[in-house]
């Protein structure tokens, strides 16, 4: 690829380093719309008198602790910090704390919250901690919202055909009026009732429990002899976890790629499109492309799989020229070759300097992954339908693909995806998200081995920049991360209220 000189080469991902365009650390100042500590938010947004105030006098409302990094417990404040921040040791409820729970204190247990100890069984858990229940965030309910709206024309990829656009949106409430967690989950347009039945189900352990604690809430959510492990169940479980981390973020006052790791704070972008539409031909195809490019992309995606490779080598052929040898291009077979056919395909457009060949088989078929892998020097994408930390593992093990594309919506949330991107760390591997660019950039800006952003546009979705009160924009390649605390989503209901299904 870019005929690179082998010697400059990254191994793992197929390009060199001369021509490395992945994301670099970004170091431009920023200035957060709220940094303050969240008890204060609160106790300014809620004005006395105004009938919404709080009357929470625990630690932690009432500013006097310490957080703990990453998502850790609340702890109180300790006589030293007191001391540090100008008040009396005397005041510091840690001091208290330690004598309550005895000569160990806490420094012993750091990552255990000791108001409330891990317990394997929900209810068991939530009796033991009721006696401490005015020190810990409660989720108050949880609701799926779902929404569809039909496109003008159909669109078709390597296997399937969209008559319709899907959000479905998980929202936790929680006893804090001024905090409610956004969260979304993946596609489910054949059943909405299992969807809302597994939510349902969800909520029934979930009211009650500190939203803080995604860790545990996964745990519980996920035992695989209770619900399942993979399919609908855990996109579900998705939405719940991605809703808490907006949750965790608002808390703290800060986005989301901040608190998962903050490496960069704009990511490079591709334009994912190219789909198959009745009486859309080269000519359209290569307008759509060249559309792409004034938008401000540096990287654009196709669809293949759904005609003849000839065919479809000819399309990509179009898009090439179209494009020029700087800008980027993907192609995405949705899994609609088997693993002879994609080589043939692979190696016929070789030339055409593919950035990735996407899903070219089944997505269980990992030796076929891995023998196009090896037949082709096009770098191989694939993790859109795969499940967990585990379906990571075996993609891996399996030396199944170049590229691994984790869905946050599909494969468990956020608190699933940050162990992926850690194992395919490990082992030299870009991440490149599947889809959602509102959760994933969060994603993307906060790991090191994040390679750039999928984005979709007006093209594949009909209400693109009107169901969100605040878009993303692509600025030459770019998406920059967001500034507001959580996940900066903010469904514009209205709107949104005569496409509920
Ligand atoms: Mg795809």
């Amino acid at each position: 690829m870019h005929g690179c000189d082998p010697g400059l080469s990254t191994g793992g991902s197929g390009r060199c380093l001369e021509h490395w365009k992945g994301p670099k650390p970004v170091t431009r100042s920023k200035t957060y719309v709220d940094r303050r500590p969240a008890a204060q938010r609160r106790e300014n947004a809620a004005p006395p008198g105004s009938g919404k105030e709080k009357k929470d006098v625990s630690p932690k409302r009432t500013g006097l602790t310490v957080r703990l990094p990453f998502g850790g417990p609340i702890r109180p404040e300790g006589p030293g910090e007191a001391i540090a921040a100008g008040r009396k040791p005397s005041e510091a409820p840690g001091k208290t704390r330690n004598r309550e729970i005895g000569k160990k204190g806490r420094a012993e247990k750091p990552l255990l919250n000791a108001s409330k100890p891990y317990c394997a069984n929900i209810q068991h858990c939530q009796q033991a901690s009721t006696h401490q229940r005015d020190q810990i965030m409660q989720i108050t309910d949880v609701k799926l919202e779902m929404f569809k709206w039909p496109r003008e024309v159909p669109i078709t990829n390597g296997l399937y055909t969209y008559t319709h656009n899907l959000l479905n949106i998980v929202v936790i409430e929680t006893d804090d009026p001024q905090i409610t967690g956004i969260g979304l989950a993946g596609g489910i347009e054949a059943s909405p009732e299992v969807g809302e039945a597994i939510i349902g189900h969800f909520k029934k352990m979930l009211v009650g429990m500190d939203p803080l604690d995604n860790e545990r809430i996964w745990r519980e959510m996920w035992r695989p002899k209770l619900v399942g492990r993979r399919g609908i169940t855990t996109r579900m479980l998705g939405g719940v976890d991605i809703a808490l981390w907006d949750i965790k973020g608002k808390v703290a006052g800060l986005p989301v790629y901040k608190l998962l790791g903050g490496y960069t704070d704009r990511v490079d972008t591709y334009v994912a499109g190219g789909y198959y539409e009745e009486g859309k031909g080269l000519k359209e195809l290569a307008a759509e492309m060249a559309s792409n490019v004034e938008l401000g992309a540096r990287a654009v995606k196709i669809k293949v799989g759904a005609v003849p490779i000839n065919e479809d080598i000819e399309r990509v052929r179009v898009c090439r020229e179209t494009i020029g040898p700087d800008v980027r291009l993907m192609v995405d077979a949705n899994n609609a070759y088997r693993h002879y056919e994609a080589i043939e395909f692979a190696r016929k457009a070789e030339k055409y300097d593919l950035f990735w060949f996407e899903e070219p088989v089944e997505p269980d078929d990992y030796i076929g992954q891995r023998e196009i892998t090896r037949a082709t020097s096009v770098p191989v994408a694939a993790g859109e339908n795969e499940y967990t930390r585990y379906g990571f593992r075996d993609m891996i093990d399996h030396r199944a693909v170049d590229i691994l594309q984790p869905d946050a919506l599909v494969l468990g949330g956020i608190t699933e995806f940050m162990k992926v991107a850690a194992l395919a760390q490990a082992h030299d591997l870009d991440i490149a998200p599947h889809g959602s660019q509102y959760v994933h950039i969060h994603l993307v800006a906060a790991i090191p081995n994040g390679l750039i952003l999928e984005y979709y546009r007006d093209t594949v979705d009909p209400m693109h920049g009107k169901i969100w009160q605040h878009e993303l924009y692509i600025e030459d390649g770019y998406v920059h991360a967001p500034d507001r605390p959580g996940l900066g989503l903010e469904p514009k209901w209205d709107v949104l209220e005569e496409f509920r299904v």
